[in-house]
C-alpha cells in the first residue's frame, strides 16, 4: 500500500522518533508499503516519519534509471534499517545536491561525511554493525536526521535558508505540486476543521478525525479558495465555541495559516494577533508573531513586517528562526536584485562559500 507523504511544517517531521520493538505489529508489511511509498515517489531513502509514523525505521533503495526508456530496472541495492545509529562519522566530508520527498522541489548542497559507521537491525532481526560509504552513507544520515526531527534544509547556512525561505513556505502551506500524494498541511488543516463541525461532543469529533482523513486526503480537488474559507470558519466556530480548549489556539494558527495560504494575508494577521493576545501560554505563539510578519511580508507592508520581526527578535532571541530573521531583516522589500547586491556587500566570504 502506498501511503501518503508529510511534508514539511507537518509537527511529526519535528519530533525525535521512538525506537521500534521487536514486536510491533505488522512490521513486514510496513516496511514493504514502505519500498512501495519510496519507488512510487522515485525515493532513494524514506524515514517513517515521512509516512506520518514516530519510529525508527529506514528503507534506503537504488534502482538503475533507463534514460530511454524512462523506467526503472530492479532494485540492486535494498537496506531496511531498524532502529539505525550512527556509532562514528569519518573525518572526510563531501558536498552532495540532496532533496527530500518531504521538501519537495528544493535540491541544495549538503556538507556531510562520506563515511560513516552504522549500527542497525535489519527486517529479520539480525544486528549489523558496518563502515558504509557512498550513497548508501549519503542516505543513511539523511534518514537518520529524519528519525532526529531534522530535514536537511536545516544544515544549510542561514542566508542560504533565508534565500529560499519563500520556496520552504509554500511546501509548508502546501502550495507545491508533486506527483506522488502528499499529505499537506492544507490537507491536514481541512480534516481538523471538518471535524470541529461536525459530532455532538468533542470526544466524537476526535473520532471522527481518522474517519475524515481518508476521504478527504482523496480529494485533492478539496484544495481551493472556497473550502479554505469553509475550514476558516469551522476553526473560528469551534474557537468561538471553546474559548478555553487547548486545542482552540493551535486552531485559530491553523485558520491564519489557511487565510495566509490564500493570500488574505489581512484576516491571517488578525487572527495571528488574536492567538498572541489571548493564548500567552501557547507554545507557538513567538512562531504566531514570526508569521504574522511573513503575512506583512507578503502583503508588501514592508515598514509593518519589519516591526513584527524586531518585536519578535526583541521577545524571542533565542528562538530557532531568530538568526535568519536577523539576517534577513535588512533586506525587507528589496527587489532579487538588490538582495543580491545586498549580500555581495555585507556577506563575509565564508557566507559567499555557503551559498
Ligand atoms: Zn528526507
Amino acid at each position: 500500500m502506498i501511503h501518503p507523504i508529510v511534508g514539511l511544517g507537518h509537527s511529526i517531521l519535528r519530533q525525535v522518533a521512538k525506537p521500534v520493538e521487536k514486536d510491533y505489529p505488522g512490521l513486514k508489511e510496513l516496511v514493504a508499503d514502505m519500498y512501495e511509498t519510496m519507488y512510487a515517489a522515485d525515493g532513494v531513502g524514506l524515514a517513517a516519519p515521512q509516512i506520518n509514523l514516530p519510529i525508527r525505521l529506514v528503507v534506503v533503495g537504488f534502482r538503475p534509471y533507463d534514460e530511454k526508456t524512462e523506467t526503472y530496472g530492479e532494485p540492486t541495492e535494498e537496506h531496511t534499517l531498524i532502529n539505525p545509529e550512527i556509532v562514528a562519522f569519518g573525518e572526510k566530508k563531501d558536498w552532495f545536491n540532496e532533496g527530500c520527498l518531504s521538501v519537495p522541489d528544493i535540491h541544495e548542497d549538503v556538507l556531510r561525511p562520506t563515511t560513516i559507521r552504522l549500527r542497525w537491525y535489519d527486517e529479520e532481526w539480525n544486528l549489523h554493525d558496518e563502515e558504509i560509504d557512498g550513497l548508501f552513507a549519503r542516505v543513511a544520515q539523511h534518514e537518520v536526521d529524519h528519525l532526529e526531527g531534522k530535514v536537511f534544509t536545516d544544515r544549510l547556512s542561514n542566508l542560504k535558508r533565508t534565500m529560499i525561505k519563500r520556496k520552504l513556505n509554500d511546501v509548508v502551506s502546501g502550495r507545491v505540486r508533486t506527483a506522488y500524494r502528499m499529505l499537506k498541511m492544507f490537507v491536514m488543516l481541512a480534516t481538523a476543521a471538518v471535524l470541529t463541525a461536525c459530532g455532538p461532543s468533542r470526544e466524537e469529533r476526535v473520532a471522527q478525525i481518522e474517519e475524515m482523513e481518508d476521504s478527504v486526503f482523496e480529494s485533492p480537488a478539496a484544495l481551493d479558495t472556497n473550502v479554505a474559507e469553509e475550514l476558516t470558519t469551522l476553526y473560528m466556530a469551534f474557537a468561538d465555541k471553546y474559548p478555553a480548549d487547548s486545542l482552540t489556539p493551535a486552531y485559530l494558527m491553523k485558520a491564519a495559516e489557511t487565510q495566509a495560504g490564500i493570500l488574505h494575508t489581512e484576516r491571517a494577521i488578525a487572527l495571528y494577533d488574536r492567538v498572541v493576545d489571548n493564548y500567552p501560554d501557547f507554545g507557538d505563539v513567538p512562531m504566531c508573531l514570526f508569521l504574522k510578519g511573513n503575512a506583512y511580508e507578503q502583503n508588501e507592508q514592508f515598514d509593518e513586517a519589519r516591526r513584527t520581526y524586531e518585536e519578535f527578535l526583541e521577545k524571542y532571541p533565542d528562538h530557532y528562526m531568530a538568526p535568519s530573521t536577523r539576517q534577513m531583516l535588512p533586506m525587507i522589500g528589496m527587489s532579487a536584485e538588490e538582495m543580491l547586491d545586498y549580500i555581495m556587500a555585507h556577506a563575509s566570504d565564508t557566507l559567499i562559500a555557503g551559498v
